[in-house]
């Protein structure tokens, strides 16, 4: 039997889901997080043979936005054979809206009322309720793993009758269908009144956090506070372990390698390319999965909603919505479901340019190449990590600004609307499993991905064309494919081919962009014959690069396109192949021009010289401003036009 979920945003669907089939999907307390569909057998506790379809919250099946429209589909496409629909207590008018829409499928309808512990003073009449609606009512509390196995048991039996046949179809009026849910709930809910506003403490905490002025300082300083804690205490400490750990076992392969007299190419292959390597990004998994602990904490807290609200007049200016906030802050953990996150934006611009500005946002694998760079060139400055975010930040307002300058795209009129969920304890379980899923996630790809990665570069950096095995690592085949385009990063400082090697493979995998490194310089190192093993600081030394050659190298590495995993994702957003191209294009131009401007502004501001290729910067520059004016003037004239055109 297929079961699908189905309720508003925030009603508890993911929880319910998770308790169901046994998975872990990502829970946050607000809405829009989940997209698209997910399906999963039910786990062997609560009975075999059943499969659970989860959909993308939803207010109403009126098709108004694009999650809505596929919640439609799906239901349909699915053959589902029935619906569980979720309503939670605090907003039962709100939830039956959606229920009042269910019942026009012709399918059983099971209504599960879930978060049953927060009735305080309520109680509320099942049996009448089921009676006025015409379908089974559950009470549940899918947190508290309450009447889970009720509802899977009337589920069996169900059968609903449409009440409401009659009366209402898909285009009734809204006020006419409240009328109708008002007669559904007379005499339902018991004890405290519904209707009398009483303001809570969420309402109270509201009036200060929904401030800008205050929303905004408290938002960067627990975010500074969640990377301290990550990146230079909790997680530095757990890392520091590991890395030493990770060096004492390559040390202890590589004597028991040679006392074996086991071949010496073998022998770098195995300690230099895949222990030296992989560990150099296994190394950071601790950061990220503290960090990961840490903003799940936040997340559940009910606190991002706010912050998206908070956000929206800022995004409103660039031509976007407090919506694109969403998948922007989904994209922080990993830009894939950060990108999908974008299709509940209807507007086809809107939604295109979400989908390329989220993975500007530094996903978890963009933490260890921020991490490397933080910890060996700027290790007495431990912000770092917020400054990152807020240049991050800066730079999609300057890029989503520009684009609606050179577009003549208009300010958004239209609504954003966000319900502020209630503040939530946020549950100290779930922060761990989504810590604990993200480090398998990392685990795993470094497990295949970064291994066949390095072991590629190993070799290629082994060997010159003549599969000649190579005495000076400058003659291999890596130098020579990766030395024409550190030409074309001259003007970013970083023109060596190692950097340039690294820089490519981290399309593959952002965190290979370290793997490499290390593979790269741990090698150059053993031919030079003073082999060492090399960790973070031995790394950055190997390098022999400035400081502002590594920010310059760093931002160039998070700012342009993605992996192609999340290209992939982008591409599936957008709506037309053409549009995709441009964004990759445009993040190819972005992440170039923010690297040279780093490196050239820093080189003059510091250093009181001019860098590498200032000639061709200049020109660059001067190329891209004229092109800039241009298209803005052009659509300017469009845009005074119009009017015209129209009245014709
Ligand atoms: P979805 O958006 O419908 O998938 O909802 P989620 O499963 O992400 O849950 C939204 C919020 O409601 C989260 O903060 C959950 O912890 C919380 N929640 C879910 N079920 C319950 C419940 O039974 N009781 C309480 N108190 N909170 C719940």
């Amino acid at each position: 039997m297929k079961i699908a979920l189905v309720g508003n945003p925030n009603c508890g669907k993911t929880t319910l889901f998770n308790e169901l089939t046994g998975k872990n999907e990502h829970v946050g307390n607000w809405a829009g997080v989940t997209v698209g569909d997910k399906s999963a057998p039910i786990r062997s506790k609560y009975g075999y043979g059943d499969s659970i379809v989860d959909l993308p919250g939803t207010y109403s099946l009126s098709a108004y936005t694009a999650d809505e429209a596929i919640a439609i589909d799906i239901i349909k496409a699915k053959e589902v054979d029935v619906i569980v629909n979720i309503v939670d207590v605090n907003s039962l008018d709100k939830g039956l809206f959606l229920t009042t829409q269910l019942l026009d499928f012709d399918l059983p309808v099971v209504v599960a009322l879930n978060k049953k512990d927060l009735l305080e003073h309520q109680i509320i009449d099942i049996k009448k309720l089921s009676r006025n609606l015409g379908c089974e009512v559950v009470l549940i509390s899918a947190e508290k793993v309450q009447g889970i196995e009720d509802i899977l048991n009337v589920v069996k039996t169900a059968q609903t009758k449409n009440v409401f046949k009659d009366i209402l179809d898909l285009n009734s009026s809204d006020s006419r269908r409240y009328e109708e849910i008002g007669k559904v709930l007379d005499g339902v809910v018991l004890g405290a009144k519904p209707s009398a506003y009483v303001e809570t403490k969420s309402d109270k905490a509201d009036k200060f956090l929904t401030n800008p002025l205050i929303g905004i300082p408290a938002f960067i300083l627990v975010m500074t506070a969640i990377f301290h804690l990550s990146i230079n205490t909790v997680g530095a400490f757990i890392a520091d372990t590991l890395v030493g750990g990770i060096e004492v076992f390559q040390e202890y392969v590589v004597g028991v390698l040679e006392n074996a007299g086991a071949n010496e190419f073998l022998t770098a292959l195995l300690t230099d390319g895949i222990i030296g390597g992989v560990g150099a990004v296994v190394g950071f998994i601790p950061l990220v999965m503290v960090l990961m602990f840490l903003l799940s904490l936040v997340e559940q807290s009910g606190f991002m909603a706010r912050i998206a609200f908070i956000f929206d007049p800022v995004f409103r200016k660039i031509g976007l919505s407090g919506k694109s906030i969403i998948p922007m802050i989904v994209g922080y953990g990993c830009a894939i479901p950060g990108v999908m996150a974008s299709r509940t934006i209807k507007d086809d611009s809107q939604r295109n340019l979400t989908a390329m500005l989220t993975p500007f946002v530094p996903c978890g694998a963009k933490i260890p190449i921020i991490a490397l760079f933080a910890t060996v060139f700027f290790a007495d400055q431990p912000y770092m990590f917020p400054i990152v975010y807020l240049v991050s930040f800066m730079v999609i307002l300057t890029i989503g600004l520009v684009i609606k300058k050179v577009t003549g795209a208009q300010n958004v009129q239209n609504y954003f609307i966000i319900e502020l969920p209630t503040y939530n304890m946020p549950s100290m379980k779930r922060a761990f499993l989504r810590m604990m899923d993200t480090g398998w996630e990392f685990v795993k790809r470094a497990a295949t991905i970064i291994i066949i990665c390095n072991t590629l570069i190993f070799m290629l950096a082994s060997f010159d064309f003549g599969l000649n095995m190579v005495e000076d690592i400058d003659a291999s085949m890596l130098a020579a494919i990766a030395t024409p385009i550190a030409f074309i990063f001259l003007p970013l400082g970083i023109a060596t081919w190692q950097l340039a090697a690294a820089a490519i493979t981290g399309f593959i995998a952002k965190e290979e962009v370290v793997g490499t490194l290390a593979v790269v310089y741990a090698m150059e190192a053993a031919i030079n014959e003073d082999f060492e093993v090399i960790n973070a600081v031995g790394l950055g030394e190997a390098m022999g690069i400035t400081g502002i050659v590594a920010l310059s190298f760093m931002f160039f590495n998070l700012f342009t396109p993605p992996c192609f995993a999340a290209l992939g994702a982008m591409k599936a957003e957008m709506d037309s192949p053409k549009h995709f191209r441009m964004a990759v294009l445009t993040q190819f131009y972005v992440g170039y021009i923010v690297s040279m401007l780093i490196y050239q502004v820093g080189s003059i501001a510091i250093y009181g010289t001019v860098g590498e290729g200032f000639v061709a910067a200049v020109i660059i520059l001067v190329a891209s401003i004229a092109v800039f004016a241009k298209k803005v003037r052009t659509a300017k004239q469009v845009h005074n036009v119009k009017p015209h055109v129209v009245m014709n």
